[in-house]
């Protein structure tokens, strides 16, 4: 019976996302209605997106929109979704919907994606799923142990942030529950890659004001996967405003599991953070598997001396970044995460 019913899930999920697709006509290029206002996609609920003023007005608090996605939406991106959480788009007011006091309005377009932090959605035919948009960085974040620092999760987003355009940083929490230098010495190699790495511990108030500096005046997308305390250390950046968040997002999800969405909170000064669901795995977009090691810049020395212009630097002969790695150039965990999303991706 399980097992019917495990079947079942797995074909409804594309099939869904298709119709809906469908639902909206897209088209490259058209013109706006007269009386469109701009706005960016703070929410997104199911079909229902919340849209606010950019962090560039000065009223951002005020002005919030309910949208629905119009019946046709002018965009640049095709095979892609729709409409994310960061991007610019035009709308037109249509009154209030009646049962929330938010006003409401339709998307007629969606300006063109600065970048975006994009998963390969599963189905018959995998397409972009946008986590989010236009974001000035990524803020990784994980903790020391429980649960325990997770590489694979971490390279995979590395990858996913360089492949979308985004720079990306890691935040390590919960640095209050260990006290031995081994913990911190596995975090160097991302230090020699040029990446900041934040410790942290969110519960103990402890170097917070490290991550809101690295915040000040820029749009930052929180991922990590779920327990290594991203709610807390919102809770400690934010305030009262994640509840404030939520309530709205609440009203207007009809019952929706509104934990589960991409959510962006603003605060004065043109600082703003998009939270992200708690992901553990998720498939890479953008790249081939044969492209997957440029994004591993400490092979970048190596790679192009291997004695197979294809070499996948895993089992081949004469692979100069097999001999790095036996040599002790190359950090043992950032080598086992590269063969680790290597099998994991398609041929
Ligand atoms: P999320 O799933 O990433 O949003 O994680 P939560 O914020 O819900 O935190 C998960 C658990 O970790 C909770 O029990 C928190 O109290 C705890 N926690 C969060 N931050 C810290 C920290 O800095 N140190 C310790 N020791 N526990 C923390
Ligand atoms: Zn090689």
């Amino acid at each position: 019976m399980a097992k019917k019913k495990e079947t079942f899930q797995r074909k409804q999920t594309p099939i869904r996302t298709t119709r809906s697709q469908r639902r909206t006509l897209i088209k490259k290029d058209g013109e706006l209605p007269d009386g469109y206002k701009k706005g960016v996609v703070i929410s997104s609920i199911g079909r229902v997106y919340l849209v606010g003023p950019t962090e560039s007005d000065s009223d951002n608090e005020a002005n919030i929109i309910e949208c629905s996605p119009g019946g046709t939406i002018v965009t640049p991106h095709q095979d892609t979704t729709i409409i994310a959480v960061g991007d610019e788009v035009a709308y037109i007011e249509s009154g209030s919907d009646g049962e929330s006091d938010i006003p409401s309005g339709v998307i007629v377009k969606v300006y063109e994606r600065k970048n975006s932090l994009s998963r390969r959605a599963a189905g018959k035919r995998p397409y972009e799923h946008v986590i989010a948009s236009n974001a000035d960085q990524l803020l990784i974040t994980s903790s020391m142990i429980t649960p325990d620092f997770n590489r694979r999760l971490i390279d995979r987003f590395l990858v996913a942030a360089e492949i979308g355009g985004i720079p990306a940083a890691l935040c390590v929490n919960k640095c209050d529950l260990v006290d031995d230098d081994i913990f911190y010495e596995q975090f160097e190699v991302y230090d020699s890659l040029g990446i900041d790495v934040f410790f942290i511990s969110a519960k103990e108030n402890l170097n917070i004001e490290t991550i809101q500096d690295y915040l000040e005046g820029k749009r930052t997308i929180f991922a990590g996967q779920s327990g290594v305390g991203k709610s807390t250390l919102l809770n400690r950046i934010l305030g009262g405003e994640v509840q404030a968040v939520k309530e709205i997002s609440e009203r207007t999800g009809k019952g929706c599991h509104t934990t589960s969405y991409v959510k962006m909170f603003r605060m004065p000064g043109g600082t703003s953070i998009i939270d992200t669901p708690g992901i553990r795995e998720f498939g890479l977009w953008g790249v081939e598997k044969s492209e997957l090691a440029l994004y591993f810049h400490e092979f970048d020395e190596y790679r192009l001396n291997c004695k197979y212009p294809s070499c996948s630097h895993i089992h081949e002969p004469g692979c100069l970044v097999q001999q790095a790695f036996v040599d002790g150039l190359i950090d043992e965990g950032r080598y086992e995460s590269y063969i680790y999303l290597f099998e994991s991706m398609e041929d």
